[in-house]
Formats: structure tokens, C-alpha cells, sequence
């Protein structure tokens, strides 16, 4: 997979305002897990969407997800990152293993995306492939998706596996450490 254009950058917000869009045992779940490692809060209907696109075609594909980041002010280092929508790459060129996304999926993200949201990451499917970074998907993290919030999502409709990703190290988050709301 290959970019053309830098993301923009972003502003966290403050951990409470995350706190209140969600229910009590989800913050509590939360708070518990986010001290050890970052948290991922999922929308539902993000999954359902990105899973619909990535289903339609027998190719990899992939798009932005966009969201937000709370994080702690007293503890910068704690913090979790809601995905609130996927927005597709309209224009690729694709082979079973590569992709090319153009410049026009960060024009969309910017359209769509509302007060507050920024790109918190990008998704791509491995059809049948499994669901792993490949060293080309960590290039991909660590030149165009670089903050420590930076979200990589890989699925295999085929296969139905999902993994994320996280931070210009691509680190692996554990299952434990995703919420779906
Ligand atoms: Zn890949």
C-alpha cells in the first residue's frame, strides 16, 4: 500500500468528554485497561461499515477511520482513541497483495468527518490471507500513520479475523484491549 499525502495532525481531547459518550461499565472497563495499554473504543456501525466494504470485492481494499483521542492531563500516557467512522478509498488500484490509495480518501475523510474528529488510523482487507501487518503495512504505519495513537486495522473477510495495530512500532493491541460499543 502506498500514500501520497502526509495526514493531518490532531488534538487530543480531554478524558472526561470521552468518559461521557459512553455507559458505566464501559468507562469502568475502560479505566481498568487502559493504565497497562492503550484502549480502543469501537462504534458498532464503524465494523459493520468497514466489514460491508471490505466484503464487496475479492481484493484488498482499505480506507481511514476516523475518531477521536482522550487522554489523561495528569497521566499524558493514558489514553484511549474512539473510531467513529471508515471512510473508503473511492479511486485504487489493487492486486490480491498490494494497493494504492490516492489522494482523494484524505479529502473525503476531511468532508466527512466532523468538529473534533481526526484521521486516527487506516484499514485494509487480506483476502484470505490472514490477519497480519506485512512488512509493507508497517512501512505504511511508520511513514503516514506515526502517532502513538495511530491505528492499523487489517481484516480477512474470508478467513473473518481482525487484528489492530497501534503506534509507529506497529504494535499488536490484544483483544482485551478493544471495546465495542
Ligand atoms: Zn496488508
Amino acid at each position: 500500500m502506498r500514500w501520497t499525502e502526509k495526514k493531518p495532525d490532531f488534538m487530543p481531547a480531554d478524558i472526561e468528554a470521552g468518559f461521557r459518550s459512553m455507559g458505566f461499565l464501559e468507562c469502568l472497563y475502560v479505566l481498568n485497561k487502559f493504565r497497562s495499554k492503550p484502549v480502543i473504543v469501537l462504534q458498532r456501525s464503524v465494523i459493520d461499515d468497514v466489514n460491508e466494504h471490505l466484503e464487496k470485492r475479492n481484493v484488498e481494499m482499505g480506507g481511514l477511520l476516523l475518531g477521536r483521542v482522550f487522554q489523561d492531563e495528569d497521566c499524558p500516557s493514558d489514553f484511549f482513541v474512539t473510531v467513529e467512522k471508515g471512510v473508503q478509498s473511492s479511486t485504487f488500484s489493487s492486486t490480491s497483495v498490494s494497493l494504492e490509495m490516492s489522494a482523494d480518501v484524505w479529502d473525503a475523510a476531511r468532508e466527512q468527518g466532523v468538529e473534533g474528529q481526526y484521521v486516527v488510523g487506516w484499514y485494509h482487507s487480506h483476502p484470505n490471507l490472514g490477519a497480519f501487518f506485512s512488512g509493507t503495512d508497517r512501512h505504511t504505519q511508520r511513514s503516514f500513520f506515526n502517532h502513538r495513537h495511530s491505528i492499523g486495522l487489517v481484516i480477512d473477510p474470508i478467513r473473518n479475523e481482525r487484528k489492530f495495530f497501534m503506534g509507529p512500532e506497529s504494535e499488536e493491541l490484544p483483544v482485551e484491549h478493544i471495546v465495542q460499543l
